[in-house]
């Protein structure tokens, strides 16, 4: 048990508890209420008390405490316990209150993120503690368990999300270094609130607080952890306990290492470790690629309610830690190099990895648009993704966005829910040519979608935020101006080859060549054929949308994720360097996972 504190008195701000929060409530308020405090029944109970221990707690018990590196899963057997944040501090809140068979957490105990809130006993009881290696296990094997206990997380986290608990960041809009952090912030999805330096009260009295000169903004401040001083996105993830594995644990030559995280590297990491190789999964910024910014992914298979990006960077996750993926966060691949077979990628911290195998799953960059005064603007008023984080910045007010694809089209659909008004602006006539019919149909049904066709974006308007765009109506050759709070760019990517320096095969616009279509003079060895999904360099192979021709799509990325691991098993016997059996079709020669072999470092050139 930790110590006692004084029991901070307020309000259920939430309503998270259908137990012990007063009033009375419709069917639909219950049921939600249920999703996000689910009472466990006596089996479920039972099946976690095989992974934990039982304490008694006693009224002002700490539980756990914002700062914490890790908490345990609490389950309350009896008595009652309050989530509080900024505990015993001013503006101290109670969050939440459960009461007997309910748990405690969010998603933060998953991902390895440090405790943001506190937990604390309001009664005398008893609580089940399961360690988090523990509920790693329960989530790889108790299949209904992990998914109720998934559910709950992800859904207090969006509620954390919409109030901005969490990580406090104080920053000037006008600074680049703000809008790097706004954009890890949103890609990694960390409860987060942003205190603009300009005209903020409340900033100005927090660094006179905290005796932070303006100079040395942005700053992080991770509620009981450090205050971060204009932090790389690695040492944002490294305070929060979320960066992986340091270098001394990542060196020997591992079988396989995927570059990239999105749902193609995630897929690719999984099979891998799934199929017996040591195998590590690098990213620069945020597990779940593009596709975790993705509000709702609707034509993924096997979702018909769709999932969201981030429900599936969760999951994946998940399963990449059940089958001992490595995972190296915050860190980007700057250079490739081989010898002998044997790949050295090495990364912007001055790690480098070796690897007999490297899938490249880097994906692609957002086009942006040739404007003026966008690099103001970008991440403050311009996004790239449309999640809660940037809804919550639009503050209900209208928008524009720019294309005419399905993730405009998903944007769209999305930010109606917040927004009384979104115009969706696009060059062409309709969006017949570019969007799914699913798509179109329910924007035609919605009435706070307007469709602005053959129109651009000419000018950025607002002062000191974002307050409209200026249009120009290329048929008729007029222009006006449309007020909005946020404008959303959805206009297509370039591929993310560029730390590859033009060292393996592409095609005119930068996608790696793969297989049959790299022409025979762009091989590095002429006497291999490359198998498909293999790039120029035998051994390396290219997946999802940075590979030229492929479809792009979450489940094309999946696919060839999962597909290039059989190939990596046979590039590998093929030179001799695998000690397993490849996967076979009918799905059995799993082989024995492959040890990373200390001290073996290819010659690089
Ligand atoms: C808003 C939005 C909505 C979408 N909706 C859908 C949908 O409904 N259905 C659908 O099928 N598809 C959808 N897509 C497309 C889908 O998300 C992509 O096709 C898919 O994410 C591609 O996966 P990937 O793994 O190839 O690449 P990405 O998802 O782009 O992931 C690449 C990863 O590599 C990392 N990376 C890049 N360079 C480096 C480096 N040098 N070092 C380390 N890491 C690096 C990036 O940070 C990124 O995390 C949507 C896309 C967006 C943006």
């Amino acid at each position: 048990m930790r110590q006692r504190a004084g029991g901070p008195e307020g309000n259920d701000v939430t309503g998270f508890s259908p137990r012990f929060s007063a009033g009375g409530r419709g069917a639909a308020s219950q049921q939600a209420q249920a999703g996000r405090s689910p009472v466990l029944d006596v089996a479920q109970v039972e099946v976690l008390r095989s992974y934990g221990s039982e304490h008694e707690m006693a009224a002002g018990d700490v539980l756990f405490a914002d700062g914490d590196v890790t908490y345990d899963l609490i389950v309350l057997l009896a008595g009652q316990a309050r989530i509080v944040e900024r505990r015993g501090q001013p503006g101290e809140t109670v969050i939440a209150t459960y009461g007997r068979s309910q748990f405690l957490g969010e998603i933060g105990l998953l991902t390895g993120q440090r405790a943001y809130l506190s937990a604390v006993a309001s009664t005398a009881g008893r609580v089940l503690r399961v360690p988090v290696d523990q509920v790693r296990v329960v989530m790889a094997q108790e299949t209904g368990l992990s998914e109720l206990i998934l559910r709950t997380f992800l859904l207090r986290h969006s509620i954390l999300t919409g109030r901005g608990s969490g990580l406090t960041l104080i920053g000037s809009r006008f600074d680049a270094g703000t809008r790097r952090l706004l954009e890890a912030l949103a890609r990694n999805r960390l409860a987060s609130t942003w205190l603009e330096l300009e005209g903020s009260p409340e900033a100005e009295g927090m660094l006179r607080e905290l005796d932070v000169p303006v100079g040395d903004l942005p700053i992080v401040v991770v509620p009981g952890g450090p205050l971060l001083r204009n932090p790389g996105s690695r040492e944002l993830l490294e305070a929060l306990g979320m960066s992986g594995p340091s270098d001394t644990e990542l060196s020997g030559v591992c079988d396989l290492l995927v570059v990239g995280a999105g749902p193609g590297g995630l897929a690719a990491a999984v099979y891998g470790a799934s199929d017996g190789m040591a195998t590590v999964l690098a990213e620069d910024t945020a597990l779940g690629g593009q596709a975790g910014t993705s509000s709702r992914i609707e034509n993924y298979l096997g979702f018909p309610a769709g999932l969201s990006g981030e429900e599936l960077a969760a999951r994946a996750a998940l399963q990449a830690q059940k089958f001992g993926v490595r995972i190296k966060l915050g860190s980007k691949a700057v250079s490739l190099a081989s010898d002998s077979g044997v790949h050295r990628i090495s990364f912007d911290d001055g790690d480098a990895i070796t690897a007999k195998s490297v899938i490249i799953a880097t994906g692609a960059r957002y086009n942006r648009l040739p404007l003026d005064r966008l690099a103001e603007f970008e991440g403050v008023g311009v996004y790239y993704a449309a999640t809660q984080m940037e809804a919550q910045a639009c503050r209900a007010g209208p928008v524009a966005i720019v294309g005419g694809g399905n993730s405009a089209g998903q944007a769209a659909l999305f930010l109606s829910r917040s927004s009384a008004q979104v115009d969706i602006i696009i060059r062409g006539k309709t969006l017949e040519a570019s969007m799914s019919r699913y798509l179109i149909d329910q924007i035609e049904r919605n009435p706070r979608i307007t469709v602005t066709p053959r129109t651009q974006v000419t000018a950025l308007l607002g002062k000191e935020q974002l307050e409209g765009v200026e249009l120009l109506d290329t048929g008729r050759q007029r222009r006006s101006v449309l007020a909005v709070r946020g404008l959303f760019v959805f206009i297509g990517a370039q591929p993310s080859t560029q730390w590859l320096a033009g060292q393996l095969a592409e095609d005119t616009r930068g996608f790696l060549l793969t297989g049959s279509n790299i022409p025979q003079a762009h091989l590095d060895d002429r006497d291999q054929v490359p198998l498909f999904l293999e790039t120029s360099r035998p051994g390396i192979f290219a997946v999802g949308d940075v590979r030229s021709g492929s479809v792009k799509r979450a489940a094309t990325a999946i696919g060839e994720g999962s597909m290039a691991v059989r190939l990596v098993f046979e590039r590998l016997q093929a030179t001799g360097s695998a000690v397993a059996d490849p996967p076979r079709a009918d799905g059995e020669g799993r082989s024995a996972p492959l040890a990373m072999t200390p001290g073996q470092t290819g010659q690089t050139r």
